[in-house]
Order: C-alpha cells, then structure tokens, then sequence
C-alpha cells in the first residue's frame, strides 16, 4: 500500500533538488526530471510539465517498476521508462537526477563523450562520461542506451539531450550532476585554448580502486 506520509521526507527532497537545478542553471522551467526509488517495487518521479518551483511534495507520483502509476494526480515524468531501466540494470542506485545543463549538452550535441579531467572525477563519477546513442525521449530503448554508457559509473550523456547521473540517494546523483557539468566547462574552455590533457589511464585505473572501494563500503551501509 502507498503511504505519501513515509515518503514525505524524499518527496520533499525531490522538489528541493528540482529547484536547486535551476538555481545552479543545470536544468530549466520544468525540463528534466528526478526520481528516487523507495521500494522493491516503487520510485518516486517528478509529475510531467510541472515547473519546479511550482511543485509541491504531493505532486510527486508514485510508479512501480513497469511504470504504472500507485498514487497521484499528475501524470509521471515522460522519461519514466530510462529511471526504470537504469533501476532495474543497477542494484546500487537509488536516485536519477536527468537534466539538460548547457556546457554536457553542447558535447551531448557534438556527440563526444567526456574525458578524465581531473583525479577527483574517478572518485565521484568511476571514469569518463560515454556517450548514449541516440534514441528518441521517452522511450525503453533511450533507457537502454543510457544503462549501456553509464556500464558501472554514475553519469552518461544522452545523445543531443542533455545529462543523466545516478547515485545512492538522490543528494548524490544532483551532486553528480553538478561535478559533471562543470568538468564540461572546463573540457569547453581547455579545448579553446589549448591542447587538452586528460589524466593517463594507469592513473584513472588507481583511482578507480577508490571508487569501487567507497561505492563497497556504502552499499554495506
Ligand atoms: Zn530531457
């Protein structure tokens, strides 16, 4: 049975994060979405066509893994069906954060993935940024695409559309997101100014230990 009581705090905290994208300038208007899951079979998403700061708690509806709406009174997110694959692929993940932030869309529209930039990166995301193929919005094979590029890490652009990052809680995929976003810029920025360098790959493997080491350690939580 759904409760909209037990989930106040989480509802609460998708509508703060949905704000919080358009404050930093990752998403806008009501682009993009948010989803958190809260159960084996339930995620909370952000309703379609609502702007964030016009979304309350209660608007956020409640869908089970194949999309069927539990409870609310708006319809679910269009990009219900990518939330849902990337659950159903990842046991480690608890939130999606998708949003359409300028600079990881440009690359999103050139097609080119992100590369490792800094050491910090590997910790917070696993690795570089792939690219997922094109596929039209709404749609199970866009979220197949998007499982496909993300492999084990925590983000993945999506083909002329804009960013998707995952995380334990919802904090960390709009965390994610953010750390994103500005390695973009400054992939942007180095690109039109010099030769790029990106952090050799024996280093990117080191770090990668880290990675797989927090993410262990977490999941044990
Ligand atoms: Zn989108």
């Amino acid at each position: 049975m759904s409760s909209d009581v037990s989930y106040f705090h989480t509802r609460k905290r998708i509508v703060e994060l949905g704000r919080l994208l358009v404050k930093k300038g990752l998403t806008h208007g009501s682009s993009g979405n948010l989803s958190a899951r809260v159960g084996e079979n339930t995620v909370l998403i952000t309703p379609s066509g609502v702007p964030y700061f016009e979304m309350r708690p209660s608007d956020i509806v409640e869908i089970d893994l194949e999309g069927n709406v539990i409870s609310g009174k708006f319809k679910p997110s269009i990009e219900r069906f990518m939330h849902l694959e990337i659950y159903k692929s990842r046991k480690d993940v608890n939130a999606v954060v998708h949003s359409h932030p300028i600079n990881s869309s440009a690359l999103a529209i050139v097609r080119e993935p992100l590369p490792v930039l800094t050491e910090e990166f590997v910790i917070y995301v696993g690795g570089p940024v792939e690219l997922a193929r094109f596929e039209q919005a709404g749609t199970i094979e866009l979220g197949k695409a998007v499982v496909e590029a993300l492999g084990d890490k925590k983000a993945a652009l999506m083909s002329n559309h804009g960013l998707v990052a995952v995380g334990k809680d919802l904090d960390e995929a709009e965390f994610v997101s953010e750390i994103v976003e500005l390695h973009a810029r400054m992939y942007i920025l180095a690109k039109s100014i010099g030769k790029v360098n990106v952090v050799p790959p024996e280093i990117v493997e080191k770090w990668k230990e880290y990675y797989y080491k927090i993410n262990e350690e977490l999941s044990n939580y």
